[in-house]
C-alpha cells in the first residue's frame, strides 16, 4: 500500500447513499437521509437514507420472496460456493477502495483497516463458500425399522445488525455464514459506519447474488433496527453492539415472534501479568497494543491490566515506554499509529470515563485528554490510569476507547477474582513463563477467549464470543454456522 494510491482513493467524493433493496438502489419512502460526518476532520463526507418502519417492511418482504423463491435457498451447494468465491475475490479486488472508505467513514487507521476490513472480510467469505458443499447431515443410530435422518436447514430471514468499529469484518461474520447455509440477509449497518456494506452489496450482485438475497436498511439504530427487531417475518436476528441494546433485542424477540437472537456484546477483558513473565519489553509492547489498537474501539480490548505486584514498577514503566510510541494521527497518514475516535459522541463519552476515574481517585500516568483539535477530527491520547480499583467504574463499565485501568495483585487466586470480577467475559490474557499456571488460568478464566503470552490474534478457524454479559452465540468458525441453520428430523418407517 503506498501513500499516494491511499491519497488518490481519498480524494474521491462519495455521492449520497441509498438503500439497497431487491437489487436495486432506493431511497427511503420518507425520503430521509442522515449526514455522515468523518472522524478524521470533522467534515461532512456524504449522507445515507434514514430507513423507517415501512423501508425495513420492504426490505424484509424482498429478503422472504427471494428466500422462498429457492433461487439461492435452494441451489446446489456448489453453486452458492462459486458466488461467494466470485465475492471474496471482488472485495479482494477492492480492498484499498473498501479500506480508505470505510476509515472515512470511521476513523481507522489504514494499515488495521486494510487488513481487518476488506482482507479479513474476503477470508470470511471464502471460508464459508469453501465450508458450503463439506457440511453434511447426519443418519442417525436408530433401530433397524426406521430410518432417522438429520437435515439442515436455512432459517430464512436473518438480520444482521452491526456496530461501527470494524462493520466489514463483523457484518461478513454474520452475512457469509447466513448466505452460505442458504439464508436470506438484511442488514442495517451502523449509521457511523455504513458506507462500506452497501457497497459490499454492490460487489454481492455483481458477483452474482441473486436479487433480494442480500438488502442493506440504513439509517438509525432506534427506528431501523428496531423494525427488525420487532418484526414478524424476520427468522433470526445476528447482532453485535452494546449490551443495553442487546437487551432491547431480547425484549423485542419476546414481544414479536421470538425469532433467534446472536449477541456479541462488550467486554472489560483482564490482561493478566505475572511476576514470571518471560519478556517484560514485549508483553508490554503488545500489552499497550491489546488495547490501544483502533482507540480501544475493539470489543476485545484488554482494558484492564491485572499486573502481580513483583514486577509491577517494571511493568508499568516499559508499558509506558510502548505507549508513549504509538502515534496518534490522521488515520490515512501511513505514519500514523492509531487513528481517530469513531464520532465526537464517543470521544466525549471517553473523556467522561476519563473525570470519572480522576474524581474516584485513580492515579492518571499518561493521557486523558484531546488531541489534533484543530483538525476538526476527533482525536484522543492513548490514556493509562494506575491504582484502579474493582469497585470504580474503569474496573466494571465498558470505555471503548484507548482507557487502561492497571490494578496490582498478589497471589494467583486474587487475580483469578479480579479477572471474573465483572459482568462481562468476553476476553483475556494470560502471560507466565509457568506452563501449569498458564492452563490452570485458561480454565479459571471465564472468557471466550483466552490468550496465553500473547494479547489477540485470533482467525476464522475459531469461535468468538462472549460468556455472562458478553452474549451468546458465536461468531467463526464452524460453530457460527450451525447458527444460522434448523435442523429437521425424517423418522422413516422401513
Ligand atoms: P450499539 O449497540 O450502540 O449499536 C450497534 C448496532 O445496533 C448499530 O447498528 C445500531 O444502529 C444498532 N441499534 C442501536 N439501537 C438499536 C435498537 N434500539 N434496536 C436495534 N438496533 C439498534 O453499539 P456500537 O456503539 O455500534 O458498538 C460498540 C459496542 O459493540 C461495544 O459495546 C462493543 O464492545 C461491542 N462490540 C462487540 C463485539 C463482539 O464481537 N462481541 C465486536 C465489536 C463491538
Amino acid at each position: 500500500m503506498k501513500q499516494a494510491e491511499i491519497d488518490r482513493e481519498r480524494a474521491r467524493p462519495v455521492p449520497p447513499r441509498q438503500l439497497f433493496v431487491d437489487g436495486d438502489w432506493t431511497p427511503a419512502l420518507s425520503a430521509a437521509v442522515l449526514d455522515v460526518i468523518s472522524p478524521i476532520d470533522g467534515s461532512r463526507l456524504t449522507s445515507i437514507a434514514d430507513a423507517g418502519p415501512a423501508d425495513v417492511d420492504r426490505a424484509v418482504a424482498a429478503a422472504r420472496r427471494a428466500f422462498e423463491h429457492g433461487g439461492w435457498s435452494r441451489m446446489a451447494p456448489a453453486g452458492r460456493k462459486r458466488v461467494l468465491l466470485r465475492l471474496a475475490d471482488l472485495i479482494e479486488a477492492h480492498a484499498l477502495e473498501l479500506a480508505v472508505l470505510g476509515v472515512r467513514d470511521n476513523g481507522t487507521e489504514i494499515g488495521m483497516a486494510y487488513k481487518a476490513e476488506p482482507l479479513s472480510a474476503a477470508g470470511t467469505f471464502r471460508w464459508y463458500a469453501e465450508a458450503v458443499d463439506k457440511v453434511y447431515g447426519e443418519i442417525a443410530p436408530t433401530a433397524a425399522d426406521v430410518l432417522g435422518l438429520v437435515h439442515r436447514e436455512p432459517l430464512g430471514v436473518v438480520a444482521a445488525i452491526v456496530p461501527w468499529n470494524f462493520p466489514m469484518m463483523i457484518g461478513a461474520w454474520k452475512i457469509a455464514p447466513a448466505l452460505a447455509a442458504g439464508n436470506a440477509v438484511v442488514v442495517k449497518p451502523p449509521e457511523g459506519a455504513s458506507l462500506t456494506l452497501l457497497r459490499l452489496a454492490e460487489l454481492a450482485a455483481e458477483a452474482g447474488l441473486p436479487e433480494g438475497v442480500l438488502n442493506v436498511v440504513t439509517g438509525r439504530g432506534a427506528v431501523a433496527g428496531e423494525a427488525l427487531g420487532l418484526h414478524m417475518d424476520v427468522d433470526a436476528i445476528a447482532f453485535t453492539g452494546s449490551g443495553a441494546v442487546g437487551r432491547r433485542l431480547l425484549d423485542y424477540a419476546a414481544r414479536s415472534n421470538l425469532k433467534r437472537v446472536h449477541l456479541e456484546l462488550g467486554g472489560k477483558s483482564p490482561n493478566i501479568v505475572f511476576d514470571d513473565v518471560a519478556d517484560i519489553a514485549r508483553a508490554a509492547q503488545v500489552s499497550a497494543s491489546g488495547i490501544f489498537r483502533n482507540s480501544g474501539q475493539v470489543c476485545v480490548a484488554g482494558s484492564r491490566l491485572l499486573v502481580q505486584s513483583g514486577v509491577h514498577d517494571r511493568f508499568v514503566e516499559a508499558l509506558l515506554a510502548a505507549t508513549a510510541k504509538l502515534r496518534v494521527g490522521d488515520p490515512l497518514d501511513l505514519a500514523s499509529g492509531i487513528g481517530a475516535i469513531s464520532s465526537a459522541e464517543q470521544l466525549a463519552k471517553n473523556l467522561d470515563h476519563v473525570a470519572a476515574a480522576e474524581a474516584e481517585g485513580a492515579e492518571r500516568l499518561t493521557g486523558g485528554n484531546r488531541l489534533l483539535e484543530e483538525s476538526g477530527g476527533f482525536y484522543m491520547a492513548p490514556t493509562v490510569f494506575d491504582r484502579v480499583r474493582p469497585e470504580m467504574r474503569l474496573s466494571r463499565e465498558e470505555v471503548f476507547g484507548p482507557v487502561l485501568a492497571i490494578t496490582a495483585f498478589d497471589t494467583e487466586e486474587e487475580a483469578v477474582r479480579l479477572a471474573n470480577g465483572t459482568d462481562y467475559g468476553l476476553a483475556a490474557a494470560v502471560w507466565t513463563a509457568d506452563l501449569s499456571r498458564a492452563h490452570r488460568m485458561v480454565r479459571a478464566v471465564r472468557a471466550g477467549v483466552v490468550h496465553v503470552n500473547t494479547y489477540g490474534g485470533t482467525d476464522i478457524t475459531v469461535p468468538l464470543g462472549g460468556f455472562r454479559q458478553s452474549g451468546f452465540g458465536r461468531d467463526k468458525s464452524l460453530h457460527a454456522f450451525d447458527g444460522y441453520s434448523d435442523l429437521k428430523t425424517a423418522w422413516i418407517a422401513l
